[in-house]
C-alpha cells in the first residue's frame, strides 16, 4: 500500500465522516441514491432530500414501480433532474434485466443510466468491497494539489493523469475507508477556497503546499461568457387556481410541471386565447428572477394573467391546481419561488 493511501486511511478512521445517513450500510441501493445525488450538491442540500427519497422509496422495487411524476416530484428542488430519470430508469433495468437485485460485476454496474465509472466505483468499493478508484470533483482537487497537476481537470489529458494516479494509489484492503477518506478531505480539509492544510494528513508531501500553489489548483476551467438567455413565463390564474404545463421529458426540466412559457415576440394574453382557449387581463409583471444552470443563466419575466373563466376542456398536459397544491407538485425551483411569492400575497 502506498504511504498517499496509508495516510488517508488512518485520517479517516480517526477524523473522517462516520454518521452520514447513507453510511454504516453495504446496501447497494442506498449507497447508489446518495451517490447520484451528491454529484454536484453539497451533502448538506443531500440529507434532507436522501431521507424523505428513502421513506417513500426504500429499495428498488417501490422505485421500479413508482411514476416518474413522483420520483421528480421527491427530487423537486434538487436539480440536475436527468439524475432523478436516470435513476428511475435504472431501478426499472435492475427489476428486467437483474431480477431485481442490484448487480454488483462493474462492467454491469457501468450500464446502468447515469452511472459512470466513479459512481460505479463508489458502489462497488462500499457496497460489494471490491476495490475500484474513484475520481469525482473533490477528489481530482486533492489529487491536482497533492501530485501538483498543472491544467483544467476536464482535459482528457488531464483526466486520464489523474486516473493513473487513482489506479495506483487505490488499496485492495481497507478500500472503503480510503475511498471515503478522499472524499472526506476534498470535503472538509482541501476544500475549494481556504483549505485547512495545517490538519490535513498529506501536508508533508503536499506538492502544492510546498509550493505554495494551493489556491491555484486545480487549474480552473477557460472561461467562456456565460450566455443570458430570457423567458416570459405565463402565470394563469383564476381564482385560488393556476395552470402548469408538463415539459418535454428532453431539455431542462424534462418532465417537471412548470408555467406555459412564450417567446420575446409574442404577446402574452394572444397565446393564453390562441394556445389554451382564455381570456385573460394582464396583471403587472412581476420582479424578474434569474436562475443559473451549467452552461447558461436564463432571466425570466413572470407574467400573471387573470383568467376569467376556465374553459370545458383542457389542452393535453395541463392541469389547473390551487396554487398551495402546486407547490408541492414536481415542479423546478424557480417556479416553487414565484408560487410562494403568489401564495403570500393572497393570504
Ligand atoms: S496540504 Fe492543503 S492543499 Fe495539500 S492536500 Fe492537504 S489541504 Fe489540500
Amino acid at each position: 500500500m502506498t504511504d498517499f493511501a496509508l495516510r488517508v486511511i488512518a485520517w479517516q478512521k480517526q477524523h473522517g465522516r462516520h454518521d452520514l445517513p447513507w453510511q454504516n450500510t453495504i446496501n447497494p441501493y442506498v449507497i447508489w441514491v446518495s451517490e447520484i445525488m451528491l454529484q454536484q450538491t453539497q451533502v448538506t442540500a443531500v440529507i434532507g432530500y436522501f431521507l424523505r427519497f428513502m421513506v417513500r422509496f426504500p429499495d428498488i422495487a417501490s422505485l421500479a414501480n413508482a411514476t416518474q411524476e413522483e420520483v421528480l416530484q421527491y427530487w423537486s428542488g434538487l436539480g440536475y433532474y436527468s439524475r432523478a430519470r436516470n435513476l428511475h430508469q435504472a431501478a426499472q433495468k435492475i427489476t428486467r434485466d437483474f431480477s431485481g437485485i442490484f448487480p454488483h460485476q462493474f462492467s454491469d454496474i457501468l450500464s446502468l443510466s447515469g452511472i459512470g465509472r466513479s459512481t460505479a466505483a463508489a458502489i462497488s468499493t462500499f457496497a460489494f468491497n471490491i476495490p475500484q478508484p474513484i475520481l469525482d470533483g473533490n477528489v481530482k482537487r486533492v489529487f491536482a494539489r497533492h501530485f501538483l497537476i498543472e491544467g483544467w481537470t476536464g482535459t482528457p489529458k488531464i483526466e486520464a493523469q489523474l486516473w493513473q494516479i487513482a489506479e495506483l494509489h487505490m488499496p485492495t484492503i481497507d478500500a472503503s475507508p480510503y475511498t471515503q477518506g478522499l472524499m472526506d478531505l476534498g470535503a472538509t480539509i482541501c476544500t475549494r477556497t481556504k483549505p485547512k492544510c495545517q490538519v490535513c494528513p498529506l501536508l508533508s508531501s503536499c506538492g502544492a503546499y510546498i509550493h505554495k500553489r494551493e489556491s491555484k489548483l486545480p487549474t480552473p476551467k477557460p472561461r467562456k461568457p456565460i450566455p443570458l438567455k430570457q423567458t416570459t413565463m405565463l402565470i394563469l390564474r383564476c381564482g385560488n387556481e393556476i395552470l402548469l404545463e408538463k415539459r418535454p421529458s428532453n431539455g431542462i426540466w424534462g418532465g417537471l410541471w412548470s408555467f406555459p412559457e412564450i417567446e420575446a415576440h409574442e404577446i402574452a394574453t394572444e397565446i393564453a386565447y390562441s394556445k389554451f382557449g382564455l381570456n385573460v387581463e394582464p396583471e403587472e409583471p412581476l420582479e424578474n428572477i434569474e436562475h443559473a444552470f451549467t452552461h447558461f443563466k436564463l432571466a425570466i419575466t413572470p407574467q400573471p394573467l387573470i383568467v376569467l373563466y376556465q374553459p370545458k376542456r383542457l389542452v393535453s398536459n395541463t392541469i389547473w391546481l390551487p396554487i398551495e397544491d402546486a407547490i408541492d407538485a414536481a415542479i423546478p425551483a424557480p417556479v416553487r419561488g414565484i408560487l410562494n411569492k403568489l401564495n403570500m400575497s393572497q393570504s
